[in-house]
């Protein structure tokens, strides 16, 4: 299983976090939320919820597939303040 890269699911946001190794005591930070998230005895710990998950719980399974697109409609759209 050496050098498979991984993607879990931030428990919290979502958002997507690539495990790029896998060992006791590894410490994975959210680039979105934050989260400190520990892989412990095939669990991962959410520091901040102090809740456990199985790893193929967040597992994402859509290695492959692109989903940059659902982020792009949510920018500030600037009329969306009106003026009077
Ligand atoms: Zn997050």
């Amino acid at each position: 299983m050496h050098g498979m890269i991984k993607i879990i699911r931030c428990p919290s946001c979502g958002e997507e976090i690539v495990l790029k190794d896998l060992y006791d005591g590894l410490e994975i930070t959210c680039s979105l939320c934050g989260n400190t998230i520990v892989y412990q005895n095939g669990k991962l710990h959410v520091m901040e919820t102090n809740e456990e998950y199985e790893l193929e719980e967040l597992i994402s399974e859509e290695e492959e597939a692109k989903r940059e697109e659902e982020f792009e409609e949510e920018d500030y759209e600037e009329d969306y303040y009106a003026e009077y």
